[in-house]
């Protein structure tokens, strides 16, 4: 009898000694998460789910709207005044009574000074013990957001810079065939003896005007605007060989200049689809650019091979070619490379992105490779039909 008693006795003060520790490691959960509430850099509301009254409101958020604890608690979520729009932040609550959540990437939220706040809000319902409660964590993306202004404010100011860029390169360019006519026009009006001069005058403004012609021809193609181009690209059948062999009888006249020779390997008997008018200019351009930028008794090679879906037109010389730090350039509208200078060549820094152009306009692609005083290679990639 004693014995059971001793017993009894036991369990109980071990039974009590689990109560204890339970106990103990509930208060130590519940200061983990309370230091966590207390502490987050976001702001964190309870809502009760039933009612949409705050039974719980963290630090941050209290600094951040800038409202007491007590202006907060107790109180219906739309009844604070952080909602500028009463009527949608009821609709929000029943949406979340009904799914459990909600997430806003934009939410603008009202604070006590009147200045809204850009934050990102996601809301889960679950079960605390029995009751149901809401959780909403708030992130103050106003930084965020002000950095993405900026970025968008810095995008579009390179792009006006651009532009000026653009229109004072163009303007450059304009500015030295007008001059020319105008000193020939001049000229011929000051001569006594007019009729001797007018022939060579107007020899002198003709090719002017042509090269003005050119060159205003060039800038309206570039600056088509990008959703435009395809509109002005037309779509017809245009067979690849025709067009090499073609550009390559055209631009012999100027090889034979500089005693370059054309060679112009396999090409095979596969059909493009585009503007057959644009298509010639891009490999007159290339080819021309080879035998400009070529040595004297050089070489121009021409070949093409089907790859996958994609006709691969490969233009090698071994001129002077592009260093290093021009090769980046290029492509750019006006760039000349130094050693461009030291060639006879009139030209406008415009061939090449124009060629750029018209491949993009084709859905392909335009390469180089280029090793100084060596040579260079350029690849047009573009899509073929068997
Ligand atoms: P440009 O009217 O000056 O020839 P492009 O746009 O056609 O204008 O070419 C831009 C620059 O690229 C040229 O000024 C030249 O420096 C360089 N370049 C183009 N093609 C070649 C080439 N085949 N060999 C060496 N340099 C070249």
């Amino acid at each position: 009898m004693k014995n059971q008693k001793i017993k009894d006795t036991k369990a109980l003060v071990s039974k009590r000694g689990v109560k204890v520790l339970i106990e103990d490691k509930l208060r130590a959960s519940e200061e983990i998460y309370r230091r966590l509430f207390e502490t987050a850099r976001d702001g964190i509301l309870i809502l009760d789910s039933e009612t949409g009254e705050i039974n719980d409101v963290n630090p941050f958020l209290v600094q951040l709207l800038g409202y007491s604890k007590e202006e907060f608690l107790e109180k219906k979520l739309w009844e604070v005044g952080i909602f500028k729009n009463v009527l949608a932040s009821k609709e929000i609550f029943k949406v979340l009574q009904e799914t459990g959540y909600v997430r806003y990437e934009n939410l603008p939220l009202e604070a006590n000074d009147g200045r809204t706040i850009e934050v990102e809000c996601i809301c889960n319902a679950y079960m605390a013990g029995e009751t149901r409660v809401i959780q909403c964590n708030i992130r103050d993306i106003s930084e965020r957001k002000r950095i993405e202004i900026a970025d968008k404010a810095i995008a579009l100011l390179e792009q006006e810079k651009l532009k000026i860029r653009f229109i004072a390169d163009a303007t450059h360019e304009l500015r030295t065939p007008l001059a020319i006519i105008k000193g020939n026009v001049e000229l011929a009006l000051r001569d006594k003896n007019k009729q001797s001069t007018h022939v060579e005058t107007f020899k002198a403004i003709n090719v002017e005007v042509n090269h003005l012609a050119e060159l205003l021809s060039d800038l309206t193609m570039l600056t088509t605007e990008s959703q435009n181009i395809q509109r002005k690209i037309s779509k017809s059948k245009v067979k690849l060989q025709d067009l090499i062999f073609f550009t390559a009888e055209r631009c012999a006249t100027i090889a034979k200049d500089k005693n370059i020779m054309i060679e112009v390997g396999s090409v095979p008997d596969v059909t493009l689809v585009g503007d057959g008018v644009y298509l010639e200019k891009l490999f007159s351009n290339i080819v021309n650019n080879a035998i400009y930028y070529g040595k004297e008794n050089g070489h121009v090679s021409v070949e093409a091979k089907v790859h996958k879906k994609y006709v691969i037109i490969t233009i090698a010389d071994n001129g002077i070619g592009i260093s290093k730090e021009d090769l980046p350039n290029i492509f750019n509208r006006f760039y000349r490379a130094h050693n461009a200078k030291s060639v006879n060549k009139d030209g406008t820094g415009l061939g090449l992105a124009i060629s750029k152009w018209i491949v993009e306009a084709h859905n392909g692609t335009l390469d180089v490779h280029s090793v100084l005083s060596e040579g260079s290679t350029f690849i047009i990639s573009l899509p073929c039909s068997e």
